[in-house]
């Protein structure tokens, strides 16, 4: 990046190090979602140990964190002070919380994820527990030292999503349990409700090969560049970014339903759009990478929902899917439409529906904000979590592996995590509003013209990267806040119609 500050300058060399080797781990851990044969497990946590070390080691030297604080004396441009304000905010875990807390952490969250591991295999929360208590004390800790104004879990919050705090997420909580609940109601009583995959033939094999091409297809559609990616598959589809010129995806085929492959594929091309279309000055500077868990999903939210589920793609990919998969031409476009997008309130977050999906999110929200705050014990978190359960989508868990045990995040010592998926598809909710009035995107997408889209995106989100914190950057694209609004009028809308509410 182009700088005159001599000062800058020698940030950037120095940071530099640091994104190598963040970019050599993440090579590593894709082997090791995607290819490494079981063996080779224990080895590679060793090397990826090491480099681990290497990068703390960095992050940790006395001269660097003296260049930051020294570089915020200085008249600075909107860029280098992006620079700073971007590794200040990375570098409180490093230069705040003890070491001996850190190296604890981690050692706590390999046996958590473990325990965590064999306990939702016995559906037995009692192997988990002792455990998740020791990560829970030491988040506290960890938090403590961090530092926040009203509520300890604002800072574990700001970690994964810059400014974000209890107060802000807690209204948009408020807001949409209340429509959410109830509209779920409406929609499971209304006489139109029916939760079978209607006229869908789920005894049908959908050969692999084929759903291959259809994901393939569609990544390259939406304007996915494989020149500068791939396409595989692991067990659990996620996005890894070796760098913007190295953007990998993968997505997961179920046999009988390819659903999955297809929505999982959208959903990750819509994070790794996100990464390829940077600013490529930004190349290897604090400012590359989306700037947020929260604005990185309303990219993929925008694609999987506001575009892949709604009405125009499903009109769009019919053919094709006709094409592949025979059966398909047995049912109408409203069939399949409601096919995509049937609601249902079910136990599992990572399949729960547009509707539904954030009421899952609110109850994790609600437990840590308990838990961090030591206003509950993790003792009683079953009990807590199946109630809570009951209350936002009126259904209780018959066993902890649909209750409380379901997501690994905890076990990693993710506490704060969670909201990050309700803020994208609110973001996405918004974005796709403000899109609306500059572009005709259902005709574009009805049209399979998707180039005009994203190319809307890459201006004004893709390429600033990390420059603007999350509530900047909203502000500059729909000129306001993160207002929820926007998302509980497009469930609204959408829902109504399908279920004839
Ligand atoms: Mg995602």
């Amino acid at each position: 990046m182009q700088t005159q500050n001599k000062k800058i300058q020698d940030i950037l060399n120095y940071y530099r190090e640091i994104s190598y080797l963040q970019k050599i781990n993440s090579v590593l851990d894709y082997d090791l979602n995607v290819s490494m044969p079981s063996k080779g497990s224990e080895s590679r946590a060793s090397h990826a140990a090491y480099i681990e070390e290497l990068i703390v080691s960095k992050w940790k030297n006395p001269n660097f964190r003296e260049m930051i604080q020294d570089a915020q004396t200085l008249e600075l441009n909107e860029f280098e002070k992006a620079i700073v304000r971007n590794i200040e905010r990375q570098g409180k875990m490093y230069w705040r919380v003890p070491e001996q807390i850190l190296i604890n952490l981690k050692k706590e969250t390999s046996i958590a994820f473990v325990k965590w591991s064999e306990a939702k295999s016995k559906s037995d929360f009692s192997i988990f527990v002792d455990s998740l208590e020791k990560i829970i004390n030491l988040v506290i800790e960890m938090a403590d030292h961090i530092g926040y104004t009203s509520n300890r879990y604002d800072a574990l919050l700001d970690q994964y999503e810059p400014g974000l705090n209890f107060e802000m997420f807690n209204d948009i909580a408020k807001k949409l349990r209340t429509f959410l609940s109830d509209f779920v109601a409406k929609i499971v009583n209304s006489k139109n409700y029916t939760d079978i995959n209607s006229g869908f033939d789920t005894e049908v094999y959908y050969d692999i090969q084929d759903q291959k091409k259809l994901s393939e297809f569609i990544a390259y559609k939406l304007g996915y560049d494989y020149e500068a990616g791939r396409l595989d598959v692991s067990a659990h589809p996620f996005t890894s970014n070796l760098h913007r010129t190295d953007v990998r995806i993968t997505t997961r085929y179920d046999l009988r339903d390819f659903r999955e492959s297809l929505t999982s594929t959208i959903h990750e091309v819509g994070h790794a759009l996100y990464e390829q279309g940077i600013n490529p000055e930004f190349d290897d500077t604090p400012l590359e990478g989306g700037v947020s868990l929260g604005i990185h999903e309303s990219q993929s939210r925008f694609y999987e929902n506001q575009v892949g589920r709604s009405k125009y793609f499903i009109e769009y990919i019919r053919e094709f899917l006709g094409l592949l998969f025979p059966s398909v031409r047995k049912i109408n476009n409203e069939q399949l439409y409601r096919f995509f997008n049937q609601v249902k309130p079910s136990f599992i977050r990572t399949e729960a529906d547009e509707v539904t999906y954030n009421l899952h999110i609110i109850l994790r929200f609600e437990i840590e904000e308990l838990l961090i705050n030591k206003k509950i014990k993790v003792k009683d978190l079953p009990e807590i979590w199946n109630d809570k359960m009951q209350e936002l989508l009126g259904i209780r868990p018959q066993n902890d592996k649909e209750g409380v045990l379901q997501d690994v995040h905890w076990s990693y010592g993710y506490i704060g995590y969670f909201p990050t998926y309700s803020l994208g598809n609110l973001y996405s909710a918004q974005i796709a509003h403000k899109m609306k009035e500059e572009l005709d995107i259902e005709y574009l997408i009805s049209r399979g013209e998707f180039i005009e889209i994203l190319n809307w995106l890459r201006k004004n989100i893709h390429i600033h990267g990390s420059l603007y914190y999350p509530n900047e950057l909203i502000n500059r694209v729909t000129s306001e806040d993160l207002n929820p609004d926007y998302f509980i009028k497009y469930i609204r809308e959408k829902y109504t119609e399908i279920y004839h509410l």
